[in-house]
Parts: C-alpha cells; sequence; structure tokens
C-alpha cells in the first residue's frame, strides 16, 4: 500500500514564495521554554517526552510563526498546537483568544478535552462550540468569557454571526486535519469564518495528508509558514497487517462479513462502508443475523452519536458500522480490527480509517470485487 502514502514532496513547485525555515528539535518538553503550569499540567496528563511532531513543531508554533505540520493520525499533532495554545494566551483577558476548527463535532470534543486538560493549572477556559448542541447554552458560555473555541465549522460560524463569539482578540487560528476542511464542504465555509477574523492571525494548519488542493488553499491565508513534514517513508502502515478476500461479487460481501462476525467481536471492530445510507442498510443486515452491532453516521442527531460511541467505548457492542467522516472523532484504544466493506474512494482516507484507533488496530481486512 506504500504508493498510497502521501507524497513528502508536494510542497516543491508549490504557491509559496517562501517557507520560513526552523530546524531546532528539542529532545525535552522542559527545553522548550514552557510556562511552569503548562509543563505540569503536560507532565500530569502523562507525557514524558515530545513525540517527533512536539520535538519540532511546538516551539515555532509559541514563536509566532503560521505553521504546516504534517504527521501521521495518533503522533501527537493535538496536543502539539494545543501546547502551542496555551503558553501563547493571556490568562488575564477572559475573551477568545484562539480558535480551533476540526471536521467532526467528536473530534472537537476530543480536542477540548485535551486542551483543558493540559491547561488545568493555567486554568484555562475552553469551550467546545459544536452543532447538535443547544445554541442558547454555547451563548451563555461564550458570552461567559473563554480563552480557546474548539469547533466545528458550522456551530463557529453561526456564533460569530451572532456576535455571540467576538473575534477582535483572537490571534491563533487552528485548522485540524486541514485537508479535509479544506476539501469538499467545509472550503465555504473556512473562508466565510477567516473572513470575519482579525486581518492579523497566527494559523496552524495541521494534517496526517496534504494534498496539492489543499495546499494550494493554504497559500491564500498563510504568510511564509514553517513547514514541519514528516519523511515519506514514515508514513507508512508498519506494524500493521493487511489482509484481503477477493468476494468477486457486492452480493456476497454480507455473508462473508457474517461468516467473520464471531471473529470480530472478539475484541472490537470497525466497519466502513461509503455512504450513511449504506451504514442502515448494513446494520439490518446484521442485525437480522442475530448479530449485535453499533452503528453511527453523521445524519445521526448528536446525543444519539454520543451514547453509541459510549456503549462503544464501553465494549458494551463490539463492532461499530460507520463512515470516513465519523472516522475522525473515534478514538477507542480496543479496536484491533479494521474492515473495510467498501474500500474507501480517497487514498488518503485508507490511512485514515486505520490510525483511527491511535496505532492499536492491528489487521485491516479488505473486502474486495
Ligand atoms: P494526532 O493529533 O496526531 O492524531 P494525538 O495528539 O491525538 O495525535 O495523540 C495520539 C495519542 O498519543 C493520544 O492518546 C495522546 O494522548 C498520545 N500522546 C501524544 N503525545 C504524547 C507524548 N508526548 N507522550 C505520550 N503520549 C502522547
Amino acid at each position: 500500500m506504500a504508493g498510497l502514502a502521501p507524497q513528502g514532496s508536494q510542497f516543491d513547485g508549490g504557491q509559496y514564495d517562501a517557507f520560513t525555515s526552523y530546524d531546532n528539535v528539542y529532545e525535552s518538553f522542559d527545553d522548550m521554554g514552557l510556562q511552569e503550569n503548562l509543563l505540569r499540567g503536560i507532565y500530569a496528563y502523562g507525557f514524558e517526552k515530545p513525540s517527533a511532531i512536539q520535538q519540532r513543531g511546538i516551539v515555532p508554533f509559541c514563536k509566532g510563526f503560521d505553521v504546516i505540520q504534517q504527521a501521521q493520525s495518533g503522533t501527537g499533532k493535538t496536543a502539539t498546537f494545543c501546547s502551542g495554545i496555551l503558553q501563547q494566551l493571556d490568562y488575564s483577558l477572559v475573551e477568545c483568544q484562539a480558535l480551533v476548527l476540526a471536521p467532526t463535532r467528536e473530534l472537537a470534543q476530543q480536542i477540548e478535552k485535551v486542551m483543558r486538560a493540559l491547561g488545568d493549572y493555567l486554568a484555562v477556559k475552553v469551550h467546545a462550540c459544536v452543532g447538535g448542541t443547544s445554541v442558547r447554552e454555547d451563548q451563555r458560555i461564550l458570552q461567559s468569557g473563554v480563552h480557546v473555541v474548539v469547533g466545528t465549522p458550522g456551530r463557529v460560524f453561526d456564533m460569530l454571526k451572532r456576535n455571540s463569539l467576538r473575534p477582535d482578540n483572537i490571534k491563533k487560528f487552528v485548522l485540524d486535519e486541514a485537508d479535509e476542511m479544506l476539501s469538499r464542504g467545509f472550503k465555504d465555509q473556512i473562508y466565510d469564518i477567516f473572513q470575519l477574523l482579525p486581518s492579523k492571525i497566527q494559523v496552524g494548519v495541521f494534517s496526517a495528508t496534504m494534498p496539492p488542493e489543499a495546499l494550494e488553499m493554504t497559500s491564500k491565508f498563510m504568510d511564509k509558514p514553517v513547514r514541519i513534514l514528516v519523511k515519506r517513508d514514515e508514513l507508512t502502515l508498519e506494524g500493521i497487517k493487511q489482509f484481503y478476500v477477493n468476494v468477486e461479487k457486492e452480493e456476497w460481501k454480507l455473508d462473508t462479513l457474517c461468516d467473520l462476525y464471531e471473529t470480530l467481536a472478539i475484541t472490537q471492530s470497525v466497519i466502513f462502508v461509503n455512504t450513511r445510507r449504506k451504514v442502515d442498510w448494513l446494520t439490518d443486515k446484521m442485525r437480522s443475523c442475530d448479530h449485535t452491532v453499533s452503528a453511527t453516521h453523521g445524519d445521526m442527531d448528536q446525543n444519539t452519536r454520543d451514547i453509541i460511541m459510549r456503549e462503544f467505548r464501553s465494549g458494551s457492542s463490539r463492532v461499530l458500522i460507520t463512515t470516513d467522516l465519523l472516522a475522525r472523532g473515534i478514538d477507542v484504544q480496543q479496536v484491533s480490527l479494521v474492515i473495510n466493506y467498501d474500500l474507501p474512494t480517497q487514498p488518503e482516507n485508507y490511512l485514515h480509517r486505520i490510525v483511527v484507533v491511535v496505532g492499536l488496530a492491528v489487521r485491516v481486512l479488505q473486502l474486495i470485487l
């Protein structure tokens, strides 16, 4: 599958006049010049040594450079931008100073938790501004004052338009899963939000993959960024066993999956299909064969999605059927098997599907035709 790994050279010949070079590597959090209470938060969270991206990425972001940081999922990008933000906030000013956008509600909420935990000793006020929750409650919290907002584009734009989220003091803008954010439906929303932010703003773009179109977009709103790229050969599926079953016909996939059910449910598995309708269809079919499965997709309301994810995390359901969109918010450590019932239509999503489970997915099985 090496051919599916993103190219490390996509930046060459790109749209930038220049990048800023920043090559320092900090082997320890102590060497980064971080404030005492942030360090306490980092160590209390259980981190001892910075990951490769953290060794290179935290300091330039703290220093105020625009950054593009590309590293495989599960390598610690979240803590990189959270630390960069937490280091720079003016805690005496309870106004939103940093805005982080993520493509899914689950992911935004996960980032909020990390930000809050790392910033515990700094008494940071963070709010997750996502769809599917009460607009009024969001307004109330924002009006009462926060330092950081982490959200999904729709709700954040709504809050900005209503002036419940005042942009005047926002100094840092982060796009997580930037490839996703700068493609498809999100692109225009991101642009609309960006228009409402102060013109002098530091931008950080974080992603596992960075297709040329996304990169081209970033050149429109970044200024001589520091780029930190993992080498192409580091973006591998090392340690992950990949299998396929050639089922030949679409109709035979279901029987194959049912035959495999006992194996799937031994630990926990995530099954990917390509559309929401197919999530519903496959869920019905599996249940009609008396198999216990959970399913989640973007058409479900937030409450239902939360309940389903809680069930799955607790292990009371062991097989989860979902789509790519939801993949990025799933962080379930026990998952050891990913099944591609449908192969992903976008090659980048092959990696995303697997690393949803933070490196613990040890097997991937494709049902191919
Ligand atoms: P990414 O944003 O690149 O997908 P995350 O920031 O979500 O990755 O990190 C993946 C996992 O690794 C999380 O469970 C996180 O708590 C853990 N992690 C991140 N940085 C460190 C570190 N320096 N030491 C130990 N664990 C870490």
